[in-house]
């Protein structure tokens, strides 16, 4: 079989070796031969069964903590009831199409209509819909569907329905196509699941049953491993078992450098499942709580209510430590449809400007904020500041409305979130204006190199780039200078790479997501201010990211940093 091995995308992480398991997605001479009446209400009907088995998927999900994915299980249902949807699959069917290929017929034009715009996220719904499609047309015609127990699934694509919904057997997931953007990933990674996305067309040659290897930290696939990689993957599935065991033991430690010197860890959420992982983790609070990903379907700007009811699940978790909310960023990346005429790719409206220039954009989340926010050390967050006057704005609007909804309560600590180059060159001037400053290298790689994170064809954008490093070092001696705290939110807090340096630069604080929080706590426990030092004197005279890199990683532990590095083993392209 070629090829044997192959190279995708990791999407969720971990490692298994299992059957293949390959569902059909071709629908084509699935079910049909009935007359029209018949084929069009199994069509219906298809569709009707797959709304149900998402909405009792969604519920299982919340009940166990996954709000975020029950989420998006949901918005799959909505897609599933539509009564254009069905209405169109009917008149197919009547036309003279299978219930399958009816269904199949009538989600291409909307399918491909997202599609052909050109934007992750929609594409991503466009792949939900195919998903869809697939499901119904297997229910349409009573066939089951469901893999065996400890399979690798192998297909083109996948819903996060069915993700969900066959998790429980699932040894690993490879797919031809998708991103790691994708509802699949999403869903894959909360519930840990291996995910190896875009392996290329090779992957779905496999037979049922044929042994597949997947090292889903290496987006690395193996169509019938040999003995050894077989061992190899074996073992690494169970360390990364112990790994968990080790993390869970060690979640109460400090992340302490050997001489002493405590950096607080905190983490990024946006859901209630990543609070619970976070604090489950050893998290000390939350560093970032990216309030707008609540609200990426929303009509319109979220009223007080809505917003109470997203952050109530969150905040209620907390007690007393630390919440940092950011406000609503919308924009770039996160635009709802409200917005879509409003903003512009990465250079249009967004985050806080955007925000200010609507009368609901910013004091309805903080009258909620108030009314949760409970025993937590409140600090809010604003995204993409560029000037002391948009702080200023900030803070005039969330004292009013602690006057409003929690009269005598403390000033709320309002920070900027450092992520345009032009607000780490004015760091000074912003930190005179801010209780804290938090630096978001993902944006601020991404404007400092004119590279845009969402394009998979951009110019490597990394954070050790000297530029970027020299941004940050300025931010952090600013913040230091007027006497405030300052963190890294973004995900070059946790990257071996940037955070020994970052360390070295006195930084307060480190926000990660909840999955890394575990390693990074371990990459602080194995530094010492001297060695840190050392390499940021390095870092700071190298010319180019890589030596940056190499610098940084020199401080760190090397049996820490192994597990990262990549095999040599004769990997063939896509
Ligand atoms: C950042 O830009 O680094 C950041 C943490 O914010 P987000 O990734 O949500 O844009
Ligand atoms: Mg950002």
């Amino acid at each position: 079989m070629t090829p044997r091995v192959v190279r995708g995308t990791p999407a969720s992480p971990g490692a298994a070796v299992g059957p293949a398991w390959t569902r059909s997605g071709d629908v084509a001479g699935q079910g049909g031969g009935g007359p029209p009446d018949a084929e069009a209400a199994a069509a219906r009907r298809g569709l009707e069964l797959a709304a149900d088995e998402l909405g009792r998927l969604a519920q299982a999900l919340r009940g166990e903590g996954h709000g975020g994915d029950a989420e998006i299980v949901e918005a799959n249902q909505l897609m599933a009831q539509d009564a254009t949807l069905l209405e169109a699959a009917e008149r197919e069917a009547l036309a003279g199409a299978s219930a399958p290929e009816a269904i199949a017929r009538a989600v291409a034009p909307h399918a491909q209509a997202l599609a052909d715009l050109d934007d992750p996220l929609l594409a991503a719904r466009a792949a939900d819909l195919h998903a869809i499609a697939r499901r119904a047309g297997a229910l349409s015609t009573g066939s089951s569907s469901e893999p065996p127990a400890g399979v690798v699934v192998i297909a083109d694509d996948l819903g996060p329905g069915e993700v969900a919904a066959w998790s429980g057997n699932l040894a690993a997931i490879v797919l031809a196509g998708g991103g790691t953007t994708a509802h699949a990933a999403i869903v894959a990674r909360s519930l840990g699941i291996p995910l190896v996305t875009g392996a290329g067309p090779g992957v779905l040659a496999a037979g049922e049953g044929d042994e597949i290897g997947v090292d889903a930290d290496r987006g690395m696939v193996w169509l019938r491993p040999d003995g050894d990689t077989r061992t190899r993957l074996r073992d690494r599935a169970a360390r990364v078992a112990e790994r968990a065991e080790r993390d869970r033991r060690e979640r109460r430690q400090p992340a302490r450098t050997g001489d002493g010197r405590t950096i607080r860890l905190l983490a990024n959420a946006g859901t209630e499942a990543e609070v619970r992982a976070a604090l489950e983790a050893g998290a000390e609070g939350i560093g970032l709580l990216r309030s707008e990903l609540a609200f990426l379907e929303a009509a319109a700007w979220p009223a007080e209510d809505e917003h109470v009811e997203a952050l109530r699940p969150m905040l209620d978790q907390l007690g007393h430590r630390i919440a940092t909310v950011r406000t609503l960023d919308f924009g770039g990346d996160k635009t709802p449809p409200f917005l879509a005429g409003a903003t512009g790719g990465a250079l249009g409206p967004r985050g806080v400007r955007l925000a200010l220039a609507s009368a609901d954009g910013v004091a309805p989340q903080l009258r909620a904020l108030f009314r949760v926010s409970g025993d937590a050390v409140l600090r809010v967050l604003v995204p993409m500041v560029t000037d002391p006057a948009e702080i200023e704005a900030v803070r005039g609007i969330a004292n009013e409305a602690r006057d409003a909804v929690a009269p005598g309560a403390p000033d709320p600590m309002v920070g900027a979130m450092i992520e345009v180059p032009a607000a780490a060159l004015m760091a000074r001037r912003l930190a005179e204006a801010c209780d804290f400053l938090s630096i978001g290298t993902n944006d601020l790689t991404q404007y400092a190199l004119a590279a845009d994170r969402q394009h998979p064809g951009a110019f490597r954008a990394v954070a050790h780039h000297p530029a970027v490093l020299r941004l940050i070092a300025r931010t952090i001696a600013a913040a230091h200078s007027a006497g405030i705290l300052v963190d890294v939110c973004g995900e070059a807090a946790g990257d071996p790479e940037l955070l020994p340096l970052l360390v070295a630069l006195g930084v307060d604080e480190l926000s990660v997501s909840p999955a890394r929080i575990a390693q990074t706590r371990r990459y602080v426990r194995s530094l010492t201010t001297q060695r840190a030092k050392a390499a940021l004197v390095d870092a700071l005279a190298a010319r180019t990211a890589d030596a940056v890199g190499a610098a940084a990683r020199a401080a760190v532990d090397r049996a820490l940093l192994e597990g990262l590095e990549e095999p040599g083993d004769g990997v063939e392209g896509r």
